[in-house]
């Protein structure tokens, strides 16, 4: 069975020393499970320092929340994918909706970071989701079908590498989350969509992210084909992350 996955995405939030404390606050209360797994997907300048405290630690996984396509060169204030290997990260989120609506990032740049990451061995995690007006116009499959049209073309064998989050723009950070039914049809059409672009779908994970918190998580994981969360705000204090993590799998 695919174990669980619960991410954090630490945002601009928690620099070395913050990521340190929020570790030393968090792993002498955690218990390794085969059936689920911990991203921390921290700021790229905490990288080197969350991996090295994860050393050995079972089940975890650190991740960087945005790459670069090119390996290098005069792009100022990027990351490249080599340079977040070298810092310990193996997995790297892409089109989150800050990166796609903040910073005005297209499906064309996320589809060349989600082939640039593969290509150094990491797992992508591609975010898609509808902002409110495209929910409210009844849009949201057309929206999340466009996102992912960025798998198009890549081999069955490298889109098993591939994670997804499903994450609704109108519910990040807003206190406002789809409910688990609602979420669970939305990971039902784009588990159809991975199928029809040729990956092993039901082997994929596709996470559900947008104001989880301890009290709604469980929920959200009970329901077939929620693969497991993407949180925010509610993964930078260690002890809702532990409730979290910690909650029960359908
Ligand atoms: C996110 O940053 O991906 C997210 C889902 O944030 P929040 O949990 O704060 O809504």
């Amino acid at each position: 069975m695919k174990p669980l996955i619960f991410a954090g995405n630490w945002k601009m939030h928690l620099g070395p020393a913050g990521a340190r404390g929020f570790l030393d606050r968090f792993l002498p209360h955690y218990r390794p499970a085969g059936d689920r797994e911990v991203w921390f997907f921290a700021p790229a300048v905490s990288a080197a320092t969350v991996a090295a405290a994860v050393t050995g630690v079972s089940g975890v996984r650190v991740g960087i929340q945005n790459v670069h396509w090119e390996p290098k060169g005069a792009f100022t204030g990027e990351t490249s994918v080599p340079m977040a290997v070298e810092a310990g990260a193996t997995a790297a989120l892409v089109g989150h909706s800050e990166r796609r609506h903040v910073f005005g990032e297209t499906d064309r740049e996320a589809g060349l970071k989600v082939q640039a990451v593969l290509a150094g061995g990491l797992v992508p995690l591609l975010c898609v989701g509808e902002t409110l007006a495209e929910r409210e116009g009844g849009r949201t499959l057309d929206v999340v079908r466009r996102q992912l049209g960025v798998l198009r073309g890549i081999p069955a064998a490298d889109l098993a590498q591939v994670g997804i989050a499903y994450e609704p723009v109108w519910a990040i950070g807003t206190g406002r989350n789809a409910t688990p039914e609602d979420a669970a049809q939305v990971h039902a059409a784009i588990r159809a969509q991975l199928a029809e672009l040729g990956g092993p779908a039901d082997a994929m994970s596709i996470l559900y992210g947008g104001s989880v918190k301890p009290e709604n998580a469980a929920a959200l994981v009970g329901e077939a084909g929620i693969d497991g969360l993407l949180v925010g705000g509610a993964s930078l204090d260690p002890e809702s992350w532990r409730a979290i993590v910690g909650g029960a799998r359908n």
